[in-house]
């Protein structure tokens, strides 16, 4: 695995690649969620391009940019295990050389709601690096995590409407074994907070059931969603919403598919979680 840290070299390494390439953007601190999506681009394409970049747009002015985890030595060896062939990794003035940008993307609709509205700008930020990382990689597909949902409805509706030629590869959310989805913000919990976050998962999984009992109606699972939470964890709730799949528009009764997200803080840290429920013609729920 090539580690390389100026666009120049990367272009210049990419140019003489033959066959196809994957590329995974992230933020670093690789946990199984990350290598799984490095592995998965590594199966699929001849070279899997890994940018590591922690985006200082993405951050509001409150948040933990400053103390985001950073380990470069451990995520190069868990990139290469993982089968990564390059691991890009620019410092901030390679990628905003004159500062903030002066041209940004911005999104309608998909990015006021869910995570959009505690932090206002973070869809810009994160739309912005994404179509700069695939002006520089130019791969022909991109891997991204369904922990993510929102962030995945915004970075396809972005492709579509910019005519990218990238095909979206979106890969299941790797669990800790008690369900916790994995993220590199776990690790601010208090061993408290640690164990009283398996209740986000425990409570997307009893929405499942509700639904395979027949409840169709989405205010009564939200109600039911809130109180498990709010029962088992000293976190505050920032939301729990049943939203389409397609363009994020809340939805009151579940049939078609539906992603249930939800967002809480607990005091070291704001953790996020989704469960997508499929409603298929013949009203079996598959998850
Ligand atoms: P990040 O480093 O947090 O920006 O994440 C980089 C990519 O990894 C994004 O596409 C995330 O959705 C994905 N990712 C993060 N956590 C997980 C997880 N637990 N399972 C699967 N993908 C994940």
């Amino acid at each position: 695995m090539k580690v390389i840290r100026t666009v120049r070299a990367l272009r210049k390494h990419l140019s003489s690649v033959k066959g196809f390439v994957g590329f995974v953007p992230t933020m670093g601190c690789f946990h199984e969620g990350h290598c799984s999506l490095m592995r998965r681009a590594k199966k699929e394409n001849a070279c899997c391009v890994v940018s590591l970049f922690v985006n200082p747009i993405q951050f509001g002015p409150s948040e933990d940019l400053a103390r985001y985890p950073r380990d470069l030595a451990n995520d190069t060896r868990r990139a290469r295990t993982a089968g990564a062939d390059i691991l890009f990794v620019p410092d901030v003035a390679e990628i905003y050389p004159s500062g903030e940008p002066l041209t940004f993307i911005d999104l309608k609709g998909v990015t006021d709601g869910l995570c959009g509205v505690s932090r206002p700008g973070h869809f810009r930020g994160v739309a912005t690096i994404v179509a700069k990382l695939l002006n520089i990689v130019q791969p022909h597909s991109m891997y991204l995590g369904q922990k993510d949902a929102q962030q995945v409805v915004v970075i396809r509706k972005m492709v579509d409407d910019l005519n990218f030629p990238v095909k979206i590869i979106v890969c299941p959310t790797v669990r800790e074994p008690d369900g916790l989805a994995m993220s590199s913000r776990n690790m601010y919990l208090s061993p408290s907070e640690r164990a009283q976050a398996t209740a986000l998962s425990k409570a997307l999984k009893l929405a499942h059931s509700m639904v395979s009992a027949g409840e169709s109606d989405a205010t009564k699972i939200i109600i039911k969603i809130k109180k498990l939470i709010l029962d088992e964890t000293s976190a505050s709730i920032e939301y729990v919403s049943c939203v389409s799949t397609s363009d994020l528009r809340a939805v009151r009764r579940i049939s078609g598919d539906v992603l249930i997200a939800l967002a809480v803080r607990f005091p070291s840290a704001r953790l996020i979680d989704n469960t997508v429920i499929k409603f298929s013609d013949d009203k079996k729920i598959s998850r």
